[in-house]
């Protein structure tokens, strides 16, 4: 194809510090790949902000084009897989963090990385969700999967990216949600996502040496590790799952094993990064049609390429509430 030139955010190590910068890029700049896509929206994660301020953990090289989510049209497939003008959802495997990523016009990835935009889902919408609300979905696929028959059920880090999307999709399934979060006082926020009840991030965290606690939940959706984390197991009911997917207050576990041996506990790791393609799509189809919800606007905000700098840094400030949906 034709080496056009487009925009993208590169960010580049000067003297040990980082920069960002908008500059032009060419078709030939682009990793190998199959898949060449015209991206039309990525979004803004925390994982996009620590790739973009230096954090060797996630990103080792640089200069580099962070954007771990990229929703788009396809250019060019040479895995035939694709056809030209299709629309794909790109997320997942290294896409952001040593591989380029969306916060550029035109992307080029292996074409495994990439599944089909659901039908019911516009590719704005898909970014949205994106990896966060991939990961909510993948969370609840986990929790439901042996049996749907569920009352109670606890979201942790819920006004978070992945607790937000958690909350609304259980409540919109019917299950009764409670939210622990830092923000008790959001009750119009959690309202709206359907949380019957909220709990502060202080009465989540048992700070007593019991090794079990009263029953309280049918399934937990955890975000936020370390005690948070080991007194919502301790708290879980005979049967009961608890997915982890992240470490937002600690990624320390201190717990034993009484919940496991003798309520029957079960406790489910989740990773959206090396998710199978298949289960991809099938999640992406279930996020479009009876997981999907209404009220997706609410939970963004849409900014140019151009406002990256700024919004990275309110996020690293912890300042940042929602969702940001980049327009390429
Ligand atoms: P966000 O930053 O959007 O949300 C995290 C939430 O956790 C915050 O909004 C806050 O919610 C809560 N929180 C923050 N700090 C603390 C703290 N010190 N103690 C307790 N709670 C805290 O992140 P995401 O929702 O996007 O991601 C959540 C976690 O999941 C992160 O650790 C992320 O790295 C991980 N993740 C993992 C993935 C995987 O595949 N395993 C994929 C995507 C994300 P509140 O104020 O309501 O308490």
């Amino acid at each position: 194809m034709e080496n056009i030139k487009f925009k993208a955010l590169e960010v580049r190590e000067v003297d040990g510090e980082f920069k960002r910068e908008i500059i032009k890029k060419e078709i030939n700049d682009l990793p190998q790949g199959e898949l060449i896509v015209e991206v039309k929206y990525s979004s803004l994660n925390y994982k996009d902000a620590l790739s973009a301020s230096g954090n060797r953990g996630v990103t080792k090289k640089y200069p580099h084009t962070p954007g771990i989510d990229a929703a788009g049209v396809v250019v060019e497939d040479e895995s035939g897989k694709y056809q030209k003008g299709d629309k794909v959802i790109v997320t997942g495997h290294d896409f952001g963090m040593n591989t380029a990523g969306g916060f550029e016009k035109y992307i080029r990835v292996p074409s495994q990385w990439a599944v089909r935009l659901p039908a019911n889902l516009s590719l704005k919408e898909s970014m949205i969700y994106g990896t966060a609300g991939f990961t909510a979905a993948l969370s609840i696929y986990k929790l439901l999967a042996k049996d749907k028959s569920k009352e109670d059920i606890l979201v942790t880090g819920a006004s978070g990216g992945v607790g937000s999307f958690a909350c609304a999709i259980l409540a919109k399934l019917g299950y009764k949600v409670t939210a622990v979060t830092g923000k008790t006082g959001a009750r119009y926020y959690f309202n709206n996502l359907g949380v019957k009840n909220i709990i502060s991030r202080k009465k989540a965290a048992d700070n007593s040496s019991k090794m079990l606690l009263e029953k309280k939940w049918d399934g937990v959706i955890d975000t936020v590790g370390g005690n948070i984390l080991s007194t919502a197991i301790k708290s879980t009911k005979y049967g009961g799952i608890v997915t982890c997917c992240g470490n937002a207050a600690s990624a320390n576990l201190d717990l034993n094993v009484y919940p496991f041996i003798l309520r029957g506990v079960s406790l489910i790791g989740i990773d959206s990064v090396k998710c199978s393609q298949a289960l991809k799509q099938k999640l992406w189809k279930k996020i479009a049609s009876e997981w999907k919800l209404e009220q997706i606007d609410e939970f963004s905000q849409e900014i140019r390429l151009e406002d990256l700098n700024k919004q990275i840094d309110k996020m690293l400030a912890g300042n940042a509430k929602g969702r940001f949906v980049v327009k390429l």
